[in-house]
């Protein structure tokens, strides 16, 4: 088929001149109809699973009808229209803008008049921004302020102007073939790697910590937002401020045993205590305890019911501490 195709380019071109004598429109359709027709035939029968040597070959046997497309002159070395490749950690933005800034510095050394159109509007702005971050869009800035003969427009991706679409097939023949470029990691890349990974970190810490462990049993996962949870719930989780256990820890009761003579801990409320029957919970056995804790949590149900159950207790402290245990 490369046989063939050649052939066929280099009647078209002999008949037609490099340009075909036709305008892009016309070339583009004489290709799509013509050329790109008889590359798909059968592509069905063959193109999958496509090996590398052949998508090689596709991408030879088209780029010759590229460059009659857009008009490239043919003289172009391969090597100008090979496409930087980038990292894995560089950003579409910043292929995107190194892209332009090729093509600046590549107009910069005519003397002709050069419009540069991209279809990404972001990179536009930014270059166009006189507070942009990237370096990148920076550097376009001053080629463009040193060549007055560029200017930069915006295209719409989705209407398929020919040289827009060969800029396409360029891309993805960049990321099998391209030429290893550095550019640093953006600015926004490297702030979510760190924020992840200072996320990690915590989880462990948060995971082999010693305090905490009934919040932790609760609320496993660390995250930034605050947690759903209103005072009551967090009161209950922590075991702070109204239960036997911590008043005991911090002298202001002199007993942390509730009134019915068991240990005063929000387990003991949420699950035996003979005097809160109305919001009790299924008691887990203990080795499933850390589970019971986090699907109380999780669960709505569960959630009201503790929260009736702080009520309660937040009113009847009397009746649930008697006071023979209190320091007052
Ligand atoms: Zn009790």
């Amino acid at each position: 088929m490369k046989t063939k195709l050649t052939h066929l380019h280099q009647k078209i071109t002999r008949i037609a001149g490099t340009n075909w004598g036709l305008n892009k429109d016309l070339r583009r359709r004489l290709f799509k109809t013509v050329a790109e027709r008889m590359i798909l035939h059968g592509a069905a029968a063959w193109a999958y699973p496509l090996s590398a040597r052949q998508s090689r070959l596709i991408n030879s046997i088209q780029r010759k009808f590229l460059l009659n497309i857009t008009g490239a002159y043919s003289s172009i070395p391969t090597a100008a229209l090979q496409i930087p490749q980038l990292s894995p950690f560089n950003t579409v933005f910043q292929a995107e803008l190194l892209a332009i800034q090729e093509a600046c510095l590549w107009a910069s050394k005519t003397n002709q008049q050069i419009k540069v159109w991209s279809d990404r509007e972001s990179s536009l702005h930014s270059i166009a921004s006189i507070d942009t971050k990237s370096p990148i869009a920076q550097q376009t800035q001053e080629i463009l302020l040193k060549s007055t003969n560029i200017k930069l427009g915006w295209i719409n991706a989705h209407v398929g102007y020919s040289g827009n679409e060969a800029a396409d097939v360029l891309v993805k023949k960049a990321t099998q073939e391209g030429i290893p470029t550095f550019i640093p990691a953006a600015r926004n890349h490297i702030k979510s790697l760190l924020q992840k990974e200072s996320i990690i970190r915590w989880q462990k810490e948060w995971d082999n910590g010693e305090t905490g462990r009934s919040v932790h049993n609760g609320l496993p996962k660390v995250k930034t937002t605050p947690t759903p949870w209103q005072r009551p719930e967090i009161m209950f989780v922590t075991g702070h401020v109204l239960f036997p256990t911590y008043l005991k820890r911090f002298n202001i009761r002199s007993s942390d045993s509730c009134g019915c003579g068991k240990l005063g801990n929000p387990l003991h409320y949420a699950t035996s205590c003979m005097f809160t029957t109305s919001y009790h919970l299924t008691k887990p056995s203990a080795d499933l305890e850390p589970l019971w804790w986090k699907r109380v949590m999780n669960n709505n149900n569960s959630r009201a019911k503790i929260k009736k159950l702080i009520h309660f207790i937040a009113e009847n402290e009397t009746l649930l501490f008697p006071k023979h245990g209190d320091n007052n």
